[in-house]
């Protein structure tokens, strides 16, 4: 049985002022809900803050990103023990804005992957094809190799701490939503490769999550997928009443 889970991408917005704010509204609005896994993805300029609100909650903290060496001269990134220190217990890795304007490739998103899972982080790898990929019908055939090559050299026991967003690069800040079963059929897609890779249980196990315009009037659709197990939510999770009620919206489908 796997516990849908939804994150809040906050992307590079509540950095500073504002940052807590939003994690202790939420919190409050979500205190009651149970039977989901919440997560909030602040900027790094805000992991500390956003930390001490929800330190004695349920609520998890991951960061965007991280680097692949935990230590070194390598000015400008961040170590993923870093993240660790800051309270953090998840990482993005792969989110397609980092592979569009940050040469983000699949190679050094698998070293990425690797060195966050050896400090002891859960990662959440995404996955998604473009606009152009998808009217080429090739939308499987990049997210095959997105995967492949993401998880390329993991052990059994790393791709135990690794959920998979898929998100269509053109249903991402754009308010267009993928259809809920062609969602299905790419996250039906994804589970299938897992268990001819990594067998039966590792992708009954793995949750995959959907990211693209997530929002309250489209989540019931969404999670009431056989193999949609949460959400992957940008926009959204900045704006506490809307977030909230995704997640209401996830609990009251179940
Ligand atoms: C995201 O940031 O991963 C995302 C899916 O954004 P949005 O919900 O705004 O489309």
């Amino acid at each position: 049985m796997r516990v849908p889970l939804i994150t809040g991408n906050w992307k590079m917005y509540r950095g500073g002022e504002g940052a807590d704010r939003l994690a202790r509204d939420i919190k409050t609005g979500i205190r009651e809900i149970e039977g989901v896994d919440i997560l909030f993805c602040p900027p790094f300029t805000a992991l500390k803050d956003v930390y001490k609100v929800i330190e004695n909650s349920s609520i998890k903290l991951g960061a965007q990103n991280c680097f692949y060496e935990s230590e070194g001269a390598y000015t400008g990134e961040v170590s993923p023990l870093f993240l660790i220190e800051t309270g953090c217990q998840y990482v993005i890795l792969g989110h397609s804005e980092r592979r569009k304007y940050f040469g983000d490739t699949d190679d050094k998103i698998n070293k990425r992957l690797k060195t966050a899972i050896d400090v002891g982080l859960h990662t959440i790898l995404c996955v998604g094809e473009e606009l152009i990929q998808r009217e080429a019908g090739r939308a499987e055939e990049v997210v095959n190799t997105q995967l492949l090559e993401g998880l390329a050299g993991l052990s059994e026991d790393y791709i135990s701490k690794v959920e998979i967003a898929y998100e269509p690069v053109w249903a991402i800040g754009t308010g267009k939503t993928c259809e809920p079963d062609i969602a299905e059929r790419m996250h039906r897609f994804i589970r299938d490769l897992l268990s001819t890779k990594f067998g039966e249980k590792i992708a009954e196990d793995r949750r995959i999550l959907y990211g693209g315009s997530v929002k309250p009037e489209n989540i019931s659709s969404l999670i009431a997928k056989e193999n949609i197990d949460g959400a992957l939510v940008g926009g959204a999770s900045l704006k506490p009443e809307s977030f909230i009620e995704i997640v209401r919206g996830v609990v009251s489908s179940e």
